[in-house]
């Protein structure tokens, strides 16, 4: 007999999931109602008024999407994507990549403006390849890079993009809950996120809202959305403000209840204050990681409090370390992807698992095997100077 599967209870500091907060993990447990039921109705539309304030926005095509962040990603370019159009992809880490794939499979013809990964985007570059393009549609480009950790200033890239008559889709998968992200006063036309990472609910949603403009370019398609269940056209009888509520597919129930009491608590706590916090602790995580010697990878104007990269000192096998951290520790931090890979560690501090708790466990966790390890990095001085931060 197969018995039941009961994982263990880790710590989650990668980048994505990220522990989530047992008052949601109880919110699931909660009775399965029907995805039509009065009740079901009455907790959607509050997810939706919930979500137009985490993502800052009036829009009323704000809800989310059945499906993880890629599928969010997937739903901003197959509706504004059509055969044909020009997109404007800046790229400065994996995500990036994937847009371009989007664009490829709606038909489209991306041009790329590659930055440094480790970098913001360049509002310059993005600049140049606009006046090179003037048949551009869009742009596109990732707000908070996850395989890095930097940060580019989505208001400017927006402003510039609607400067040159084009329109935008973000990835705010990771910024969402954890750095400034303002959507109507940022002009965003498109941006989706997850449900994972900042806001400390389970992997298997995606928060997507639409401004009138993009509205506008979807509703004046000449050629069908090419995935059926995407199409927002067929998605907003479900999901759109005074819709009937037809079936379009059986909503994820109590993923849902999940995502409404994580929401719940990000309005409890206010946005501000969430902003505050990631970055709080990441000062904290931060004066640690450098009190031991490991250098960040990404300049610290353009950092993300909530994913952290540092460089692997020379000589240490990263598997090694980050497996010695799940066995001894129950602890979980991310490895470098793509040409990263081997060379850095990501440190996330996303939601739930942003908290001193769990800044001081990572250090001492790390000090402890870096030293059975014999790494070349200061020992015994990373929690003293992270409790400089939180005692200042
Ligand atoms: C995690 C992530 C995604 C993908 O989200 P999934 O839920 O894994 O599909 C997309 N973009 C960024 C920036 C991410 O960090």
């Amino acid at each position: 007999m197969t018995a039941s599967f009961h994982p263990p209870q880790r710590t989650l500091m990668g980048p994505g999931p990220s522990d989530v907060h047992p008052r949601i993990l109880e919110a699931m447990g909660r009775p399965t109602i029907g995805h039509l039921d009065p009740l079901f109705v009455g907790m959607m539309d509050e997810m939706k008024t919930l979500l137009q304030y985490a993502f800052q926005t009036k829009n009323a095509m704000t809800m989310p999407v059945s499906a993880p962040g890629s599928a969010g990603m997937e739903t901003c370019f197959v509706n504004l994507v059509e055969p044909g159009d020009t997109v404007i992809i800046c790229q400065n880490g994996v995500f990036g990549g994937r847009m371009k794939e989007n664009v490829e499979r709606c038909g489209g013809i991306p041009v790329m403006v590659e930055d440094e990964w480790g970098r913001a985007v360049d509002a310059g570059k993005l600049e140049d390849a606009l006046k090179a393009n003037p048949d551009a549609k869009l742009v596109a480009f990732v707000h908070a890079e996850t395989s890095t950790g930097a940060i580019s200033d989505a208001k400017t890239l927006v402003a510039l993009a609607h400067q040159y008559d084009c329109l935008t889709i973000v990835d705010a998968v990771t910024s969402l809950g954890g750095s400034e992200l303002r959507v109507d006063d940022w002009g965003i036309d498109a941006i989706y996120s997850g449900t994972q990472k900042c806001l400390s609910c389970t992997p298997g949603l995606s928060p997507v809202s639409f401004s009138e403009a993009a509205l506008e370019k979807i509703r004046s398609r000449t050629s069908k959305v090419q995935s059926w269940f995407l199409d927002l056209n067929l998605v907003m009888g479900y999901w759109g403000s005074g819709a009937k509520r037809a079936y379009h597919h059986t909503a994820p129930i109590n993923a849902l209840y999940g995502l409404h009491e994580a929401l719940v608590m990000l309005e409890n706590e206010t946005l501000e204050n969430a902003w505050k916090r990631h970055s709080h602790h990441h000062n904290a995580l931060k004066a640690g990681l450098e009190a031991m010697g490991l250098n960040f990878i990404v300049p610290a104007s353009e950092r993300l409090s909530q994913l952290n990269a540092v460089s692997i000192p020379e000589s240490v096998d990263d598997a090694t370390v980050r497996g010695l951290l799940l066995n001894d520790y129950n602890l979980e931090i991310g490895a470098g992807l793509g040409p990263m890979a081997n060379k850095v560690w990501r440190i996330g501090l996303m939601g739930h698992a942003c908290r001193k708790e769990n800044v001081l466990k990572c250090l001492s966790a790390l000090d402890d095997v870096l030293g059975r390890l014999d790494a070349p990095v200061k020992h015994g001085v990373a929690l003293a100077a992270a409790q400089v931060i939180y005692s200042s």
